[in-house]
């Protein structure tokens, strides 16, 4: 059993707002220079380090452990012009997660030689609760479903099959062009939007002329989500005092739920047979798996250390905090397919006929020399 690791980056002050801020960091902690309480993460990133050191604390371990086969996921989260939007996508100067990380994917793919792989990559974002396809702008409004084979998943949002990193980078470019068609206040649009790209993984063995009966087409399943929340400033606001407030377009059902979702897990209502509201947003439905279950999961949770957003600050911070308490559990997600049962189960009889051929063989030298064991001299 593992758990969601929690990372806090602070984005640059003015040398105006260092000279005021209330905050104080040591090591992995920060705190309110008058205040007792401490918060206490896995790394607390100053405003000095680089997106890359961010991603190579956790995101890059978890970006291997996609190719080989296990769930994984790392969200932005926090106030809007916190620098989710930096730390994910980063600029020219700064590439952000989400091309490190598809440069990561694409070489440690290129290491494992004994398996071939499939990519795809989708990219989709959740606005007033309803899902929109940046890959395809014509696909709107697009439903949850779910399947045996297929888990939880979007019907309809397009999967490009994809071979480089460039031109997985030049889809998210495309993706984001896509975006502010018909928004009059992008700035508003985006901090009320969350955006997932995914990559989906499937590999399997190679094929081995003279190791065919050990080959069974097993096929390695995984999926990457990069995640940029809307800003959280409102709905954790409403969050934290419990209330449901109808704000019409403000509040962000998605995010409040969740809050709702981190808090239940973070208390152990899952374990405990509990109910845990995931159906309750189009966001918390999607990611279920990364939040309570199989998936390695980072949230960097970006955050100001000026004063005046001090309240928004510690919010942010209760919400990183909590879910640092959350415990997920990844393994590889392996599947059969039918030429793959069917070799199983051949080799199964195989081994079933080899095994009553050595009866017979046995049978027969009985009934010629006897029992070798209890010969009678
Ligand atoms: P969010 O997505 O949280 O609303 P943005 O990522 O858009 O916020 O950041 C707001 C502004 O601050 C942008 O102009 C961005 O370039 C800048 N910014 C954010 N974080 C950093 C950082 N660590 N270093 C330099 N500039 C940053
Ligand atoms: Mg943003």
């Amino acid at each position: 059993m593992d758990r969601i690791y929690v990372a806090v980056r602070a984005r640059p002050l003015s040398p105006e707002e260092s000279k005021t801020t209330p905050w104080r960091t040591s090591s992995n902690s920060i705190y309110l220079h008058n205040q007792p309480t401490k918060f206490e993460f896995d790394r607390v990133f100053g405003e000095d380090c680089k997106t890359v050191d961010i991603f190579e604390a956790r995101a890059k371990e978890i970006v291997a452990c996609v190719v080989r086969g296990f769930n994984g996921t790392v969200f932005a989260y926090g106030q809007t012009s916190s620098g989710k939007t930096y730390t994910m996508r980063g600029s020219e100067e700064e590439p952000g997660i989400i091309p490190l990380s598809v440069h990561e994917l694409f070489c440690s793919i290129q290491e494992e030689m004994d398996r071939e792989f499939l990519v795809r990559m989708s990219y989709m974002e959740i606005y007033n609760e309803e899902i929109n396809d940046l890959l395809a702008p014509e696909h709107r409004k697009l439903q949850i479903h779910e399947s045996l084979e297929r888990g939880i998943y979007v019907a309809g949002l397009k999967e490009e099959i994809v071979t480089s990193p460039e031109q997985v980078l030049e889809l998210v470019e495309f993706g984001e062009s896509h975006r502010h068609i018909g928004e009059t206040n992008m700035n508003l649009y985006s901090s009320r939007s969350h955006t997932i790209f995914r990559m989906i993984v499937e590999s399997r063995e190679r094929s081995k002329e003279d190791d065919s009966a050990n080959f069974y087409d097993a096929v390695r399943v995984s999926a990457l989500n990069l995640v940029d929340l809307a800003g959280s400033e409102r709905a954790v606001k409403t969050g934290a005092e419990g209330m449901r407030l109808k704000e019409g377009s403000h509040i962000n059902k998605s995010l409040l739920t969740l809050g709702t979702v981190i808090k239940k897990l973070s208390d152990g209502v899952e374990s405990q047979g509990g109910h845990v509201p995931y159906r309750d947003s189009k966001l918390t439905r999607i990611l279920q798996p990364a939040l309570g279950g199989n998936a390695n999961t980072a949230i960097i949770c970006n955050i100001t250390l000026s004063q005046i957003h001090a309240d928004e600050t510690k919010c942010s911070l209760l919400f990183a905090s909590r879910a640092l308490q959350v415990k997920n559990c990844a393994c590889v997600n392996e599947i059969l397919t039918d030429a793959a049962l069917l070799k199983r189960q051949k080799k199964e009889i195989e081994e079933l006929r080899a095994k009553v051929l050595n009866l017979t063989i046995w049978r027969r030298k009985f009934l010629i020399y006897g029992t070798p064991y209890y010969r009678v001299s």
